[in-house]
């Protein structure tokens, strides 16, 4: 194996003692920083996320809001609960943990949460500050992405970027971040529809791939020596696997994050890091 492993875990570890740093210098001013999520029904897997991001809040020193509605609640209850978390003044940032139970309209519900208090970064305001590139609150899995990268030093200008996937969540913001002015990859964006797939992500010199099928990608989808992002998180009978088939991959790549402790243990750490930034923002007590 050649590649450089890119730890998530290790670079998660240096941003949540940072985090843990700024809401110590606001509490030693009076002020509090406050999380809370926003959970409805009781899927499991969302279950471990939430109490995932609880956990890491407290431990960086942040007063935690857990607020679960159950699967009988309807659209009017989950709104309700987010102008009340609105409202509260001990909250900087909401979680609303998606996807909503099927019959709930998960969109509408994040463009209910204060655009200030938007831990995600996916109300469709930021979304719009992104866009116009001015600063806000940008989606945390994105942010933890480029976190790794700048963390290894691993540099984006003049670089050609292949994003796998067009989510809103992972793949679109991405493609802004990584094509925006000081940041300058140029940025190739493909999905489900794109032809000859390997012919374009054999250009990437930083291949990120977010798709949700698990090793699709593989050697004869890389350059050798390129920088490997897998997004990818699916469970199978052999555990948690990415989008990309490591070993094989990892004999040509030049880094690559592993899957689990790449790109996950970011994502957390970015909602944390909106979340203090937001406490920071508001007036001093
Ligand atoms: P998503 O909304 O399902 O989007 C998947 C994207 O992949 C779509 O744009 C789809 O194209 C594209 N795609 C599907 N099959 C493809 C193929 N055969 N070739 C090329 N593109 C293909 O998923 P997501 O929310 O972005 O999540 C993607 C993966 O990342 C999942 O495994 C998810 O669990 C994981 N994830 C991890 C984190 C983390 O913190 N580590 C955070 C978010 C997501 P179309 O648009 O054409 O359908």
């Amino acid at each position: 194996m050649s590649a450089i492993v890119l730890s998530g875990t290790e670079v998660a570890a240096a941003v949540r003692a940072e985090v843990a740093e700024r809401v110590a210098a606001l509490s030693a001013v009076g002020t509090s920083v406050g999380l809370a999520t926003v959970l409805v029904g009781d899927d499991p897997a969302s279950q471990v996320y939430v109490r995932g991001k609880h956990k890491a809040a407290v431990a960086a020193g942040m007063l935690s809001f857990d607020r679960h509605l159950p699967g009988s609640a309807t659209q009017a209850d989950v709104e309700e609960l987010i102008r009340t978390l609105n409202a509260d003044p001990a909250v900087d940032g909401m979680i609303v943990q998606l996807p909503l139970p099927d019959g709930f309209d998960g969109n509408q519900a994040v463009a209910m949460v204060d655009p200030a208090k938007d831990a995600d970064g996916l109300h469709p305001y930021n979304l719009g500050l992104m866009v116009l590139d001015r600063p806000g609150p940008r989606p945390a899995t994105p942010s933890g992405i480029m976190r790794i990268l700048s963390h290894y030093g691993l540099a984006t200008a003049g670089k050609t970027a292949v994003i796998v996937g067009r989510s809103f969540l992972v793949g679109r913001p991405l493609a802004l971040i990584l094509g925006a002015k000081g940041v300058d990859a140029t940025v190739t964006q493909t999905h489900s529809r794109t032809p000859d797939l390997a012919a374009v992500t054999r250009r990437a010199d930083i291949l990120v791939v977010a798709i949700g099928r698990p090793r699709m990608i593989g050697a004869e989808h890389v350059k050798p020596g390129a920088t490997v992002i897998d997004v990818g998180v699916n469970r199978t009978d052999e555990g948690l696997v990415g989008d990309v088939d490591y070993e094989p991959v990892a004999e040509i790549a030049g880094a690559i994050t592993p899957v689990p402790g790449g790109v996950g243990p970011m994502t957390i750490a970015s909602l944390l890091a909106n979340t203090v930034a937001a406490a920071e923002r508001k007036p001093a007590p």
